[in-house]
């Protein structure tokens, strides 16, 4: 049986196995444990270095797998000489690596919730491979269309709508991904939105979640204009809210009759409180409240009326009353047949800034 003496171990690898009365030797590639791994340090981390400089980011991860040879050098030793309870060469190795790659990129670890997670392979040749990852990035902001926004298609209004959607979100997705370099983007705006209406006031709020993002670090608000759309990045958040947050939204529209208008007809707008429209759909019923309505006659045939309600009261159904699922509608609070020539969203509000 060999001595202690007798093996051939570089200085990193024999202070980790505390031993007693061993001398190390100078030496690297003939260490019977690591062969040298200890020396190519600084190697390893100019990969690293190179693996993340596309990525703005704070705080990192690093994971390793190590080939199962230097274990085994390692497990040969400890098992002749009955060493045990003592951290293994991939913990050390990576506790170092962690280290000096922290002090070269200036960034710290994170190990919960880190920017980037840098994956490390070493083979038995030290053959070295890296790869990283980095967290889903999900941004919170508001859009609105501004002059120029324009739209070309003749299809019915569920069609106009779905496709304005997509155009939009075509436009985010293009800009987003040249921003942060990411080609992962889903979009989630808040509430649906008429065609044709302008996003007025501070905007349709949105969340935007950015896969595998080179920017992943978003300390400051960010304004990006393209195709008639002003999208403003406003903060990070830690996730998509698990249920759609409650939103108010207020919505200018103008309303055309048939018939002249009568001052009499309007008696049921003054001071009507909060109303409760109840909506009903094949599987089930809903609630949406409109909190203020006011009205502005244009013409004998023509008004403006300003709703504050509910996000998701559908305004063309409660103002044309088409169907027998929403009630009530304005033509049923007017007494007579109402037609909905256009509809803006002036402003979605939240929750905590939304009735004051
Ligand atoms: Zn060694």
């Amino acid at each position: 049986m060999k001595s202690k003496s007798e093996y051939n171990l570089c200085k990193w690898c024999s202070e980790r196995q505390h031993i007693r009365n061993y001398r190390p030797k100078e030496i690297t590639r003939q260490c019977q444990i690591c062969h040298g791994l200890w020396n190519r340090l600084e190697e390893t981390c100019n990969k690293l270095t190179q693996a993340t400089k596309s990525y703005q980011y704070d705080t990192f991860q690093i994971g390793l797998t190590l080939d199962h040879s230097f274990y085994d050098n390692e497990d040969k030793f400890r098992s002749r000489f009955k060493i045990r309870g003592i951290e293994n060469i991939k913990t050390s190795i990576l506790r170092e690596i962690r280290k000096k790659f922290g002090k070269v990129s200036n960034k710290k670890t994170d190990l919960h919730s880190p920017d980037i997670t840098i994956n490390v392979q070493i083979g038995r040749k030290f053959e070295t491979k890296v790869s990283v990852i980095s967290k889903t990035v999900i941004l919170r902001g508001r859009y609105n269309k501004i002059k120029g926004f324009q739209i070309k298609n003749k299809n019915s209004t569920n069609d106009r709508l779905e496709i304005n959607q997509r155009h939009i979100e075509k436009i985010l997705k293009k800009e987003i991904s040249d921003q942060f370099s990411s080609d992962s983007i889903i979009f989630w705006p808040v509430g649906k939105e008429e065609p044709e209406s302008l996003v007025l006031g501070n905007g349709r709020p949105f969340y935007v979640s950015i896969k595998n993002s080179k920017k992943i670090s978003f300390k400051q608000g960010l304004s990006i204009q393209s195709n008639g759309l002003l999208f403003k990045l406003i903060e990070k958040v830690r996730a998509l809210p698990t249920s759609a947050p409650l939103y108010v939204k207020k919505v200018m529209t103008l309303v055309s009759f048939q018939e002249k208008l009568r001052t009499s007809d309007f008696k049921n707008f003054t001071d009507f409180g909060i109303m409760i429209v109840e909506i009903i759909n094949r599987k089930s019923k809903n609630w949406k409240l409109i909190y203020q309505m006011d009205i502005k006659v244009k013409t004998h045939r023509k008004l403006e009326l300003t709703i504050t309600c509910d996000n998701g009261l559908p305004i063309r159904k409660f103002i044309e009353g088409d169907g027998l699922d929403i009630s009530p509608t304005l033509p049923q609070i007017l007494g007579r047949k109402c037609h909905c020539n256009k509809i803006d969203i002036l402003d979605i509000l939240n929750e905590e800034n939304s009735l004051n």
